[in-house]
């Protein structure tokens, strides 16, 4: 199928829709200058063991070396904008019958974009916990302060190391974020997955859940995944094309 047909393909299907579900990994935010953590060339992964660094077991052996990992993730996380791939979810919520964003990202960008139902399966930067004593603290001035100073957060209450609320390796998903994701996708009759690798579970048995209760599934992704072959349509291109080039069919053509 030509990239041409696959954008009206794919925007005859949102049109016809009446309950999308967009699904979206790192790969929606590499276009707003955050790496993922998959491409050969994002870095994330060089040089790094992800159970020693990124592991709730990990985290709390060595926060210093989670930490020092994270610094870069969170230093281009707090300097991106949303881009035109996040503009045009936000706007299918508008003019097609878009239900819901669920995410795999950390970065806030949905939300900043204007969507409105995001479903955060791996937590977020806006929230940190201490590990000790769990008082919850507001995440970003936290992240600020450590991206000036490079210190290990600590909790002002009782000393210990206060962790973002973002999901790490052997951590529990957030059971309501996760049921009421599953909940959308049960009710989805298009599903679009756009910038994941479909390598990270739970998260990657949602397009099944998807799929199972009849939903036709879009795949918007640089590289293939293990799901291509199940997918109505896939499109390995970049997102922030594509969407807006989907968005501009379907508003464009009767
Ligand atoms: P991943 O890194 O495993 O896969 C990203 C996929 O996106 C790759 O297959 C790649 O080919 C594709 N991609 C990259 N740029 C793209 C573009 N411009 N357009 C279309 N496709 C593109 O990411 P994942 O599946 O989300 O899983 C990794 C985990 O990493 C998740 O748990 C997520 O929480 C976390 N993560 C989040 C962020 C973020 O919040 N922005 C960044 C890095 C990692």
């Amino acid at each position: 199928m030509s990239s041409e047909t696959a954008i009206a393909q794919v925007a005859n299907y949102i049109r016809e829709s009446r309950a999308t579900v967009a699904f979206t990994g790192a790969g929606i935010s590499t276009p707003s200058g955050i790496p993922d953590f998959r491409s050969p060339t994002s870095g994330l992964w060089e040089n790094v063991n992800p159970m020693a660094v990124a592991s709730l077991f990990g985290f709390r052996q060595n926060p210093r070396a989670f930490y020092d990992w994270v610094f870069p993730l969170a230093q281009k996380t707090l300097a991106a904008q949303p881009n035109a791939a996040h503009l045009a979810l936000a706007r299918l919520e508008i003019v097609a019958h878009l239900i819901a964003v669920i995410t795999q990202n950390i970065d806030m960008l949905h939300q900043r974009a204007g969507s409105s139902q995001v479903y955060e399966l791996h937590g977020h930067f806006r929230e940190a916990t201490c590990t000790h004593c769990f008082t919850t603290y507001p995440g970003l001035p936290l992240l600020e302060q450590f991206l000036t100073d490079s210190k290990v957060p600590r909790c002002p209450r009782c000393g210990g190391v206060i962790k973002p609320n973002v999901i790490l390796y052997g951590e529990q998903l957030p059971l309501q974020v996760l049921r009421a994701a599953q909940d959308v996708a049960r009710r989805a009759d298009l599903m679009v997955i756009i910038g994941s690798s479909l390598e990270v579970a739970p998260a990657s048995d949602i397009p099944i859940i998807a799929t199972r209760s009849g939903a036709k599934l879009v795949i918007i992704n640089l590289e293939p995944t293990d799901f291509d072959q199940r997918a109505d349509v896939v499109i390995h291109e970049d997102a922030a094309v594509v969407l807006p080039e989907i968005l501009h069919y379907l508003e464009s053509t009767p």
